[in-house]
């Protein structure tokens, strides 16, 4: 922390906004343990404003629009990518700091942060690229999330990456980290973590639907979204199946992030309620209500069953895991066919780990451009390649009905 730069002052109509609005347990800008490296005053904006705005900024962050949540482009336009997941966590995120009196723009910034480090193909892909780097460290999103925030991405010539408050990076940091997690985790960082989960879970098994993996019949028998639809229904009468499908996906949301303000309202209230008091904690504040958490439990292993170990889930998995594969060890052998960013961190970070970068920061539809020109013309028959060597991860064919 000593070699960290407060130069950043905290402009002084930011301190006030902040002295006036935010919770005592909320962080607050003023605090800040600051950057790495020292920088130029900043210009109006608080800390996290400027973090948000360069995460905004980076390459990584826009390619998450051609990136995997769950199911791939070829499947569809309907469903979520890993960007329209993020904006999405980002917003129930901030709808529960802004109950809680948090700081809105820390949240806005570590939940834009998020997801940064998912290779292509989503988990798919991450364990192949594990299984790859093996010998290197392996491969974990929420370890590259951070290599990508601090190495990889640029917004200055006289430091590598985007030199963000240690706020943003130690937030990040306890996705990972059980010794940070254990160090207590400020709210702002809790909050996130849990919208992700209401975001996801009520998110796949919308996309699910629409794909016709699953149900609206089937969902409707799994205890939560029974209880969500016995909810919709006491207001609403005689809804036609969409119409109530809408209505339980809207109500699932505003019940559990209710049920998360309250619990986590209670919880402060029977603390000290400061943000000392909410670090020193080692359980987070921020959960939901045991029935909820269980109701939610029993979603997450239906979600498990039957969407993420759908047979055509499995194929796209299969597929991306070997194109991933074959593309490391082709690069690997050639690494002249990488861009010199890349090819410039070998020297410093291994063979292995630049490969790995430049695969993770791939979209999806790019490692397909890459593999047909680096493996196309050694392809096997078995895979799906049609002309030209290129890799179809799904047939649209096989998703009719
Ligand atoms: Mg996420």
């Amino acid at each position: 922390m000593s070699s960290l730069h407060r130069s950043t002052a905290v402009p002084a109509s930011i301190a006030q906004r902040e002295a006036a609005l935010l919770a005592p347990y909320a962080t607050h800008s003023i605090t800040t343990a600051g950057r790495r490296h020292a920088e130029g005053p900043p210009r109006r904006r608080g800390p996290y404003e400027i973090d948000r705005d360069r995460i905004i900024h980076s390459a990584a962050f826009r390619r998450l629009s051609a990136k995997t949540q769950v199911f791939t482009g070829e499947m569809g336009d309907y469903h979520r990518t890993r960007l329209t997941h993020t904006l999405e966590v980002v917003a129930l995120a901030r709808r529960l700091g802004r109950a809680l009196r948090l700081n809105e723009d820390l949240i806005e910034a570590l939940a834009l942060a998020h997801d940064l480090g998912h290779p292509p193909f989503g988990h798919a892909g991450e364990d192949a690229l594990d299984e790859c780097l093996h010998d290197a460290g392996g491969f974990c999103h929420n370890r590259h999330a951070l290599r990508i925030l601090e190495v990889l991405e640029s917004c200055n010539p006289s430091f590598e990456g985007l030199n963000l408050s240690r706020e943003v990076l130690d937030g990040q940091q306890t996705r990972i980290d059980h010794d940070a997690q254990a160090q207590g985790v400020p709210l702002e960082a809790q909050v996130v973590e849990a919208a992700d989960s209401v975001a996801y879970d009520t998110h796949d098994a919308d996309d699910a639907m629409k794909l016709g993996f699953v149900t609206l019949e089937e969902m409707l028998e799994v205890p939560l979204w029974r209880t969500a639809a016995r909810r919709v229904r006491a207001r609403h009468t005689n809804l036609a199946a969409i119409e109530l499908k809408r209505a339980v996906l809207v109500e699932l949301v505003d019940w559990q992030l209710d049920d998360l303000i309250a619990r986590t309202e209670e919880r402060l209230a029977a603390g000290e309620a400061t943000h000392d008091w909410v670090v020193r904690q080692t359980t987070p504040l921020v959960t939901a209500s045991p029935e909820i958490a269980g109701e939610k439990a029993a979603v997450e292993r239906f979600l498990h069953e039957r969407v993420y170990r759908h047979p055509q889930v499995l194929v796209m998995r299969s597929r991306a895991q070997s194109s991933l594969r074959e593309m490391f060890a082709v690069l690997r052998a050639a690494p002249e066919q990488m861009p010199e960013s890349f090819r410039a961190r070998i020297s410093t970070d291994g063979l292995d780990r630049a490969v790995g970068d430049y695969l993770a920061g791939m979209t999806d539809r790019f490692t397909q451009q890459q593999y047909a020109r680096l493996c196309g013309s050694t392809a096997s028959s078995t895979r799906s390649a049609p002309s030209g060597g290129e890799l179809r991860l799904v047939s649209p064919r096989t998703l009719a009905g």
